[in-house]
């Protein structure tokens, strides 16, 4: 392990120990390596402290802390994030993993959900309901910093972004105060939680409004070999283009896993899957999705009805927490067939049989909501696609860094040049990503960060300088 300085004294800690219930870990604890370690593996950060707090009242006395002895302070919901920034080298990291209480009000339809509980624990009691809040479809995603930067769901297409359901949020400011934010209750805070990331607190509870869907649902996913890609794409972007809001779906360019029933002799080979999910009832989900199965002849078809729950946590498998990972993500404006050509272009060139790459319908109502109407922009464009390289070796890390630089900068090219935050590289892109991501809501962003964190306390993030 490598050596951290004690840049927090035992005096220090035994002043903050008076006002914090949970746990506090420093190097050298029992608990402190499982606890400074993220999702992404490639991430080795060895903070001076993780304050794992219990409730509010913890996050108010790390936050100070943090403040007045000016340490570097990072954040983490789910620890998903791909650039690891939810932990940071000597400062202290509030990890909120312990704070994953959840309270579904179906009368009314809202849930309020505490910011460090992921994707599967806010299914699992919403389904309870036939509820859902519309979200990530990797169980083990952090809820927290998955909305705070937009959130890209499965019914996306149905129900708009994450963002675009939360009701209100309570939040420890800089100054370690606690506020509501809400329509009624400080709106432009409210305005810049909706996809402007962690830049204006810690959150510390969620209220969302509930859709209904579930138990059961339709997920069609057809696979085909990459050799039919140009032929299928296409009928895929001209299926999307006239598909009803309830079909959300994303091709999945990849190498054909080892699945039950597939022939061996394929196993590895370079793929297309068609993934779309619908949000209504189960027999509507099938007969709607049924041509997509019909593009060609599929190697594969794992198209079924199953439970919500279940199907929202069917990919996990394939994203361990012991592998290596570099995403990055364009908005398409529009999928020409020179885009598409180059799309599948370079899925046949991913550096590892694990990388992946995913293009995203977007569309529906995510671009009924006005572009202004929340922090979160690009709201027009028709398409996402991200670059999903994954890979085991350390030894390759600059070779698979390297590819997935060169074939984003060579896409941007192509398309409108937003960017997702969600899927932001390392953010070494620094200010021109933010930009990128924001468009015409940077500025107002900008005002909101000046208001809330002047001194700009929360930039262990995607970070907008006040
Ligand atoms: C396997 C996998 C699948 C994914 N699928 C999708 C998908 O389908 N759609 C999609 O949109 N995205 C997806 N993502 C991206 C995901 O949304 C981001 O990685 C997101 O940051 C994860 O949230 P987290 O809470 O786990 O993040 P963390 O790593 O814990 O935090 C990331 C950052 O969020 C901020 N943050 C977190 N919690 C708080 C808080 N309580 N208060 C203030 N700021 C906070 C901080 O700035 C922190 O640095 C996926 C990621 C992975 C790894």
């Amino acid at each position: 392990m490598v050596s951290v300085e004690r840049s927090v004294t035992d005096t220090d800690i035994e002043s903050l120990r008076g006002e914090f219930r949970g746990e506090l870990l420093r190097p050298g604890d029992d608990g402190y390596d499982d606890a400074r370690r993220v999702w992404n593996s490639m991430i080795q950060k060895y903070p001076a402290l993780i304050a794992r707090c219990t409730g509010t009242a913890d996050v108010i006395a790390a936050v100070s802390f943090a403040r007045e002895h000016d340490l570097f302070l990072a954040v983490r919901g789910g620890g998903h994030n791909v650039a690891g920034i939810a932990v940071c080298d000597e400062g202290v990291v509030i990890d909120l993993s312990r704070m994953r209480g959840i309270s579904v009000d179906p009368g009314r339809r809202v849930v309020r959900v505490q910011a460090g509980a992921n994707w599967g624990d806010l299914d699992h009691e919403t389904q309870v309901h036939g509820l859902i809040v519309p979200g990530g479809v990797v169980s083990t995603t952090g809820v927290a910093g998955f909305t705070l930067s937009g959130g890209m769901s499965a019914t996306r297409r149905k129900w708009g972004m994450t963002c675009d359901h939360l009701i209100s949020a309570e939040i420890v400011t800089a100054t370690g105060e606690v506020l509501t934010a809400s329509e009624s209750s400080h709106p432009d805070l409210f305005w810049a939680l909706k996809g402007g990331g962690g830049n204006f607190g810690v959150v510390t509870e969620f209220e969302f409004a509930l859709r209904s869907l579930g138990p059961q649902v339709y997920l069609a996913a057809p696979i085909y070999s990459l050799g039919d890609a140009g032929e299928i794409v296409r009928q895929w972007r001209t299926f999307m283009e006239n598909a009803p809001d309830e079909i959300s779906s994303d091709l999945i360019f990849w190498s054909m896993p080892p699945l039950p029933g597939v022939d061996e002799s394929v196993v590895g080979s370079p793929i297309v899957i068609l993934a779309a999910w619908y949000a209504g009832p189960v027999g509507d989900g099938e007969r709607a999705l049924q041509p997509l199965r019909e593009f060609g002849t599929p190697l594969a078809d794992l198209s079924h009805a199953g439970r919500y729950v279940d199907i929202q946590s069917s990919f996990d498998v394939f994203f361990p927490d012991t592998q290596r990972y570099y995403w990055k993500s364009l908005f398409v404006d529009s999928l020409t067939d020179e885009t598409i050509d180059r799309v599948i272009g370079f899925a046949a060139e991913r550096p590892s049989l694990q990388s992946l790459m995913v293009l995203r319908a977007l569309g529906g109502e995510i671009a009924r909501v006005p572009e202004a109407a929340t922090a979160y922009g690009n709201r027009s464009a028709g398409y996402n696609l991200s670059f999903d390289t994954t890979w085991q070796d350390e030894e390759t890390d600059e070779q698979m860094v390297s590819w997935t630089r060169n074939a984003w900068l060579a896409m941007r090219d192509l398309t409108g040049g937003g960017v997702y935050l969600n899927f932001a590289g390392l953010g070494e892109d620094g200010q021109t990503l933010v930009r990128a991501a924001y468009g015409e809501n940077y500025e107002r962003l900008v005002r909101v960060k000046r208001q809330y964190d002047p001194g700009n306390l929360f930039r262990g993030n995607v970070n907008i300088e006040p």
